[in-house]
């Protein structure tokens, strides 16, 4: 089967995989989906005797099909390798009744070195399926982790140069660190007097820009996304709920079609979205926990059908789920539209212009699947304290938030129904918030982050990341920072345009 991708503002532009990756969003503004979700075409036997490698090809080639399969099998093999700290790439372990999918064994100790240790061989690969000669600009918007993990997957490849633009002051001491000592010529990191979404914001609008476009090619550059808005993104974290899935019906944990849970600290909406495009394509799925922080937007949206993102912001510990727009909702409100993109696009004109929107009835009801709650700082720091006295297994704050409303659903519910939980950051990467859950001496610990380090290896048992280390005594590079309405100008100075 072709899948071809249209934008969810237009159904007009039909465009390749390889196209949809190359241009990572629509001109029209909107997020290109799939046009059809094929079934997974090896049943649960074949998929329990495979690596993750080969699950990762039977899932993409589903999705990727103007990739040959020596082309997607090539960018596989060049992606989960030895920068993955373990063979098994994403392992699942078991704590306190759940599975934890341990997603955070690459390069920049988050999960999305899970899809952007792909992306860039895709993008490369797409370029010159699409005889593409100028040089891909990667923008990307970070609230803390994208940033790193695009930086290192873009360092010094060849045709591309990456700008990643985040908050000032809403990322955490160590995200910080490992983006501004990033090393590579074709790399560039800029602070900006703002939050997220307005980073994210400002990103989206130098993409549509016309006239900004037209600058970039006399120069020889064309934009790109490493965002999670980019299909390139979406497709390799569709992988790891198949994998995980396979694993627990290996060890016997579920029978054969047995409906699982899949709890998912959520931001941007990705890594979720890719756990329900999952499902579509035949993972047997009981309920898709979306779990927010204080920011629980998503939390108020499944709960009362109305999107509005006219609240406080606020700065949590786990910042990168700190996020009023998700922009990946985008692609599940197309799909519960029917696929209209007439309808989502005036929903989505609503979000721009009042900062909310209501969805109908008929639309709500096709979201039964989804259930939401939110955590609480106290609520998340507890999370980790438990969970470390019951099992010994410590968690980082974003993963907190997950398995703080997996404890409030199974309360709620008694469902037993067997449980992953995307668990999406190391601790290490925010030491001191983890720390000083497990013990609160820890609050006002005068070592630094690194020192912090140490302390948690102890505590933990687990050896400090060779990431963690590697940033230690490294050299700051990226020293700029910028006002919000500044982008653009920061964007052509770099590249000399
Ligand atoms: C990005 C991120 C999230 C949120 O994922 P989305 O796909 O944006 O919903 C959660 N936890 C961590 C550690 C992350 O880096």
């Amino acid at each position: 089967m072709n899948v071809t991708y249209v934008s969810t503002r237009n159904a007009e532009e039909e465009v390749t995989a390889s196209q949809a990756i190359l241009k990572g969003l629509s001109s029209d503004g909107g997020l290109f989906v799939p046009t059809a979700l094929p079934k997974l075409d090896k049943d649960w036997d074949e998929f329990a005797a495979m690596d993750y490698q080969q699950t990762a090809y039977e899932v993409m080639k589903l999705l990727l099909t103007d990739f040959t399969e020596e082309e997607l099998k090539g960018c596989i093999k060049s992606a989960y390798d030895e920068k993955f700290d373990t063979p098994e790439i994403a392992p699942l372990k078991e704590a306190d009744g759940a599975y934890f999918l341990e997603l955070f064994h690459g390069a920049t100790i988050a999960f999305k070195d899970m899809a952007l240790s792909i992306l860039p061989h895709l993008m490369i690969t797409a370029a010159r399926k699409n005889k593409i000669e100028n040089d891909i600009v990667i923008l990307t918007a970070t609230s803390g982790d994208t940033g790193k993990a695009a930086l290192a997957g873009f360092a010094d490849v060849k045709g591309t140069k990456i700008i990643v633009f985040y908050p000032k002051n809403g990322v955490s001491v160590i995200q910080e660190k490992q983006m501004v000592t990033q090393k590579g010529e074709n790399t560039f990191v800029v602070g900006i007097h703002g939050n997220f979404d307005q980073a994210q914001t400002g990103v989206k609008r130098m993409f549509s820009d016309p006239q900004l476009g037209e600058e970039l090619a006399e120069a020889g550059f064309q934009f790109s996304s490493a965002n999670s808005i980019n299909i390139g993104r979406l497709v390799p974290q569709i992988v790891y709920y198949v994998y995980a899935y396979a694993k627990l019906y290996k060890k016997g944990a579920i029978g054969k079609g047995e409906k699982v849970n899949i709890d998912v600290p959520t931001g941007n909406f990705g890594n979720i979205l890719a756990a329900y495009y999952a499902m579509n394509m035949g993972l047997p799925v009981n309920r898709l926990i979306c779990a927010s922080n204080e920011n629980k937007v998503l939390y108020d949206f499944f709960s009362t059908g109305t999107y509005d993102k006219n609240r406080e912001f606020f700065l949590t510990t786990s910042p990168s789920m700190d996020i009023l727009v998700s922009s990946n909702l985008e692609r599940l409100i197309y799909r519960i539209a029917g696929n209209d993109p007439k309808k989502n696009t005036a929903l989505m004109k609503q979000l721009q212009e009042e900062g909310k929107y209501e969805i109908t009835p008929e639309m709500r009801e096709k979201l039964s699947v989804f259930y939401g709650n939110y955590c609480t700082q106290e609520e998340t720091a507890q999370a980790i304290h438990s969970l470390y006295e019951k099992a010994g297994y410590v968690i980082d704050t974003h993963t907190a938030v997950a398995k703080g409303v997996y404890d409030k659903y199974h309360k709620e519910t008694g469902d037993t129904a067997k449980t992953i939980i995307a668990s999406t950051a190391s601790p290490f990467k925010f030491t001191r918030a983890v720390l000083s859950a497990i013990d609160p001496k820890y609050a006002d610990a005068k070592e630094d982050d690194f020192a912090l380090a140490d302390i948690l290896s102890g505590i933990s048992g687990v050896k400090v990341p060779a990431a963690i280390e590697t940033i230690r005594n490294a050299p700051v590079r990226h020293d700029t920072q910028c006002e919000v309405g500044e982008m653009p100008q920061v964007v052509k100075k770099f590249l000399g345009i």
